[in-house]
């Protein structure tokens, strides 16, 4: 297979390559170099158009196929994606910036776990019966039809496959979209399906920014379902456009979620988990612990240790073996600047990090700050309320179980909340109350792609993963016979 990238990427519709019928391109740069890279298409809403018939002449095919059928080709997506490892992670890592050995042991392996589960999900799904003394009912559950995935920069073709997948598997057409930030191993994605055998206009790649395509993708009356990652802002957006069109949504947004640290926990595990949680990939990881509350009693210890862990992590060149990478953009390494100087603003300490920096060599101007943490603001400060989405955390103390749930609670986020403790009764009791879709006892992102995966508050609607997500991509259908002769 040849994974060759271009120097201009192009759209797949239809199951061909084609330029964008506007003839506009956007300029993708390596931010760990800042050398300009690809031409990536700026899709709009005619692009749109054409994959959507695309996906219309291939929609019955595809929903009739069996599911035998679309676990062989999703399988083999997999394989190819497998088969393709080190080319895929080096993509990965020029577009995104993260170190090339987290692409290579998470994204890229994720990307084909994504497709393997859920060509397995092809063949188990199966819609329930109820049966009673009147009638028998049984629910028949059919594609939505054409959907719409669109997907962000932090971790590109891992959050692109955990929808397209689903969608796929449940028998449905997909217009999908990466972001443009990191359009590159999404176009070579598409590469990957042309050579498994995956149908024509089964699965449309589009590649834009978000007011041109991702907007046309979402308000295009054929596209039924729309499945979002991303921010907030956007979701709101996607929102206020598709609600009133009654699409099905899912929207997967952003996070600013709680690390809860007792005095009485497993310490050495704690603090291994709790810089993981907080600086992996930069900080830019929805599920992130950004926001620290450790308990008073151990406060003192826990920042001293805390902040000499932090100051060893190694920020520099991602092809070589440095535990933190770059930024994925110029507009978002300001954004994180500008949000530890508002820090600094609202009085808080920066206790280490926060620093840009330099590299020698080829990366001298590329985005690095230094890992960042942060004391002495309150739950109301902006620091501790807005999210920032970079190796930016701060750290706050609590004396009660009562007090830290109080300040967990205290931001319109609710994706996830880790806690740390030995005790089983105060990690139930603060697992049951505090407000987040998915609770960590002891660990962090630990996934098992089975479970329901999505926030509550700001942090968006609907689930992902398992049963979850095939039933999003799926129409219920009841039907009723009566028993009686
Ligand atoms: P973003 O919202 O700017 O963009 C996400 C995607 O949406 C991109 O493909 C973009 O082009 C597109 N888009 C933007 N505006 C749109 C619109 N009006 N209509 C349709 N499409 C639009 O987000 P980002 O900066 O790429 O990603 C960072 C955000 O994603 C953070 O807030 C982070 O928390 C969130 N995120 C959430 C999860 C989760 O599972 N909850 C996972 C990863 C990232």
């Amino acid at each position: 297979m040849n994974l060759s990238i271009p120097a201009i990427l192009q759209n797949y519709i239809d199951g061909c390559f084609s330029d964008p019928l506007s003839g506009n391109f956007l300029q993708n740069v390596n931010p760990a170099t800042g050398a300009k890279s690809e031409m990536v298409p700026n899709s709009n809403k005619k692009d749109v158009q054409a994959a959507v018939t695309a996906a219309e002449d291939a929609q019955e095919a595809w929903a009739n196929s069996s599911a035998q059928e679309r676990f062989t080709i999703l399988n083999k997506i997999a394989g190819n994606i497998e088969a393709n490892l080190d080319v895929l992670a080096l993509a990965e890592t020029n577009d995104n910036g993260k170190p090339l050995w987290l692409s290579k042991k998470v994204d890229i392996r994720r990307a084909a776990d994504n497709f393997r589960f859920f060509a397995t999900a092809a063949m188990h799904f199966s819609a329930d019966s109820h049966v009673n003394l009147q009638a028998i009912n049984y629910t028949v559950r059919k594609p939505v039809g054409i959907v719409g995935c669109i997907s962000p920069w932090n971790l590109p073709i891992y959050l692109f496959t955990w929808k397209i997948a689903p969608a796929l598997a449940a028998g449905n057409c997909v217009i999908a979209k990466p972001s443009e930030v990191t359009p590159v191993t999404a176009y070579l994605l598409s590469k990957i399906c042309e050579e498994s055998g995956l149908p024509a206009g089964v699965l449309n790649i589009l590649h834009g920014d978000g007011p041109s395509c991702g907007a046309a993708i979402v308000a295009h009356p054929a596209i039924k379902a729309i499945s979002f990652t991303g921010s907030t802002r956007a979701g709101k957006e996607i929102a206020s456009v598709a609600a009133p069109m009654f699409k099905k949504l899912s929207l997967e947004l952003g996070g600013k979620n709680p690390n809860i640290i007792f005095e009485d926990c497993n310490w050495e595990l704690m603090m291994a988990e709790t810089v993981r949680a907080s600086f992996s990939n930069q900080g830019q990881i929805c599920l992130c612990g950004s926001r620290i509350l450790v308990q008073e009693s151990v406060a003192e210890k826990f920042l001293k240790e805390f902040v000499e862990k932090t100051k060893a992590l190694t920020v520099g060149d991602p092809l070589q073996d440095n535990q933190q990478g770059a930024i994925v953009s110029k507009m978002h390494f300001d954004k994180i600047v500008n949000a530890i100087a508002k820090a600094k603003e609202e009085g808080g300490t920066i206790l280490c990090g926060g620093e840009v920096i330099k590299p020698t060599g080829r990366c001298e101007n590329g985005n690095f700050i230094s890992p960042c943490i942060i004391t002495g603001l309150g739950p109301d400060a902006c620091t501790n309320t807005d999210e920032i989405f970079g190796p930016v955390v701060t750290v706050q103390t609590f004396k009660t179980k009562e007090e830290a749930i109080q300040l967990a609670n205290a931001v319109s986020y609710g994706l996830s909340a880790t806690i740390f403790t030995q005790n089983i009764s105060t990690a139930n009791f603060v697992a049951d109350k505090v407000e987040a879709g998915i609770v960590w006892i002891n660990t962090w992102l630990n996934r098992d792609l089975r479970t329901p995966f999505g926030g509550v508050k700001d942090s968006g609607v609907g689930r992902e993963g398992g049963w979850e997500a095939m039933k999003f991509f799926t129409e219920a259908k009841n039907i009723c016979i009566s028993q009686q002769p």
